[in-house]
């Protein structure tokens, strides 16, 4: 049986460094996670760091172009399988990142794709689930997580569709960002060209064939938290899932945890993120998750 996870602290420094490169590694890196309640592998599937939004908060900088423009499949399950072991080996305790929590490291609570831009944009997301899922069969990891952290823009997609089929095999789960209620705010802290209608379709979608987990990052922008208005077009929108038919198990609130590169965003204090969270609860009657 799988040990159970641990509670730990979130000001601890690793768990605060979310550094998507690791020594020799191009497409996988550890995290300790909060969120995923421990290890984390990340699987960045964008190097390239391209994405199709451009979020006020994003911390890729984006000035130094990425060195990869396609993920090397072979390489991949590679590095992929070459980071398992050497987080079960004891290898990752040891490495002065992580050795501050070394009862963290042993056990791969998920392996995720996320990374430097948005993982749905790569044209063979499908072949990149593949090659994750037979990893992690292989190496005995029935009860870690496949997760998908996206944007949403591009699950309609057929090969992400295809990708999406072999993760609900596989223990997968979609962490869909959803950072507004209204188009407006959408286009001011999200900053895409796609509607924000087609990723509310696409979150409605996925979820009625699989529970999803909502991702929300709340923040202060020019100095202003979400205001009521906007926070009710929110739960509207979380609720309009609910309605037509589509699961939510879990809605992530979270803020900004690190410098972002735009000066006016900024973070929330606790008691402004758990006073949203609160609303957000009892308006819409999900369970919120708070990460300040
Ligand atoms: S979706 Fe993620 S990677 Fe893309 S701009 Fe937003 S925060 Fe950055």
């Amino acid at each position: 049986m799988e040990p159970q996870p641990v509670a730990f602290q979130s000001s601890l420094a690793v768990v605060q460094d979310h550094s998507r490169h690791f020594s020799d590694f191009t497409f996988v890196y550890p995290v300790i996670s909060r969120r995923s309640k421990g290890l984390s592998i990340g699987v960045n599937v964008n190097p390239d760091k391209v994405c199709n939004f451009d979020c006020i908060y994003c911390e890729v900088d984006r000035r130094v172009p990425g060195a990869v423009t396609r993920v090397d499949l072979n390489q991949l399950r590679d590095e992929l399988k070459a980071m398992i072991a050497f987080a079960r080996d004891g290898g990752l305790a040891k490495e002065p990142k992580f050795n501050e929590v070394p009862w963290l490291t042993r056990q791969v609570r998920d392996i995720a794709f996320s990374g430097d831009g948005e993982p749905t944009m790569i044209t063979n997301f499908d072949e990149v689930v593949r090659v994750v899922a037979d990893v992690k069969r292989e190496a005995g990891l029935a009860a870690a997580k496949i997760v998908l952290i996206t944007d949403g823009a591009g699950l309609d997609k057929a090969s992400v569709q295809r990708g999406l089929a072999i993760m609900d095999a596989e223990n997968g789960e979609v962490w869909g960002k959803l950072d507004a209620g209204t188009e407006a705010y959408y286009r001011l802290v999200n900053r895409s060209s796609i509607r924000f209608e087609r990723i509310l379709d696409n979150l409605l979608e996925t979820a009625r064939v699989r529970p999803i987990i909502i991702q929300s990052l709340l923040m202060k922008v020019h100095g202003r938290a979400m205001d009521g208005a906007e926070l009710d077009a929110y739960c509207a929108r979380l609720g309009a899932i609910a309605a037509q038919g589509g699961a939510i198990k879990l809605v992530q609130a979270y803020t900004v945890a690190r410098p972002t590169p735009e000066a006016f965003v900024s973070r929330l204090d606790k008691a402004e993120l758990e006073s949203l969270a609160d609303t957000i609860r009892t308006q819409t009657g999900l369970v919120v998750e708070t990460y300040d």
